[in-house]
């Protein structure tokens, strides 16, 4: 399942596009996009047809999110994506290191591999962000502008038969990497919907694009911020793999926030500081002890114009 819009699903066949409905017998249970379902009905893909999805298949993986860090109550917006394209921008708007931390956490939970797309390096150099990520085993892309030769095929071979949701605030360059990898992206995400034949693409919900050779890129449009509410405090400290041997010394069930925490003396022997400090502040919002600041929507004005709800 591709898309949905007011209750229609934009599903595919092979080549085929067929729009079909909710059917009765699945209940209450969600589709997302990303999702395999059975089709019943009228599968042709015709004008005017409609099909029904009967059936939602197991999910292999499930992109979550909570409307904030202290609630539990979690909601998958894509299913069966296999990568986390994390796009930053390296100046204007300059990189803001705990949003990365934040995605990877989203995509350790998630199952998916992250690959950091850093993006405009025309304007300042990648060394830094790289310092603290690559050393990590991340993957990383690092495009500037235009969009050159290598950077693109770099790109295209990194997207290629897989299916991968990129996120990254407004403002990264995002459209310009849904646009140099799918011809007329940009129609297709401002897609006039078939079935009602309105305007853009105005809801929240996430929205797959085929690739040209295979695979498939998943837009998250209305997705300005990412609770993490659901995810353990264990989840966190997966996505710092080079604290891990600090943790050794903490004692059982340490909250890693306390002053019985191993990690401060390690760090001072060892270094990342900043890297603790994001832990932190990640480990803290989510325990409901500080404030969500790191939200896509934190330090920056909100410049979405697909005015997509927060809170669906
Ligand atoms: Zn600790």
């Amino acid at each position: 399942m591709a898309a949905v819009d007011r209750g229609r699903y934009r599903c595919w066949i092979g080549d085929r596009e067929v729009t079909a409905m909710k059917a009765r017998e699945l209940g209450r249970g969600g589709i997302v996009v990303g999702d395999m379902v059975n089709l019943a009905g009228d599968v042709s893909g015709q004008p005017g047809t409609l099909a029904r999805v009967v059936r939602v298949q197991p999910r292999s993986t499930a992109l979550r999110r909570s409307a904030d860090d202290t609630d539990p109550i979690e909601r998958v917006i894509v299913a069966n994506a296999d990568q986390l394209v994390i796009v930053c921008a390296l100046a204007s708007p300059p990189p803001r290191a705990r949003l990365i931390d934040r995605f990877l956490v989203a995509a350790y939970d998630a199952g998916l591999e992250p690959l950091l797309c850093l993006t405009k390096a025309d304007l300042a150099g990648p060394e830094k962000i790289l310092a603290a990520y690559e050393p990590l085993g991340i993957r990383y892309l690092v495009t500037g502008r235009p969009l050159d030769e290598p950077a693109l095929n770099g790109l295209r071979a990194a997207l290629a038969c897989r299916v991968s949701v990129l996120v990254g605030h407004s403002g990264v360059g995002k459209s310009t990497l849904f646009n140099a990898v799918i011809p007329a992206a940009d129609r297709a995400i401002g897609t006039v919907s078939p079935v009602t034949g309105r305007g853009r693409h105005t809801s929240s919900s996430a929205l797959a694009l085929r690739l040209p050779g295979g695979g498939w890129v998943i837009d998250t449009p209305g997705l300005r911020s990412f609770g993490l509410g659901h995810v353990s405090a264990d989840d966190v400290i997966r996505a710092f793999p080079d604290l891990a041997e600090g943790t050794a010394a903490c004692p059982p069930g340490c909250s890693h926030l306390g002053p019985e925490c191993a990690l401060d003396q390690w760090v001072a022997e060892h270094g990342g500081a900043a890297r603790l400090d994001s832990l932190r502040r990640l480990l803290r919002s989510q325990s409901g002890l500080d404030p969500v600041e790191d939200r896509e929507s934190g330090d920056e004005p909100a410049r979405d114009q697909g005015g997509g709800a927060e809170r669906a």
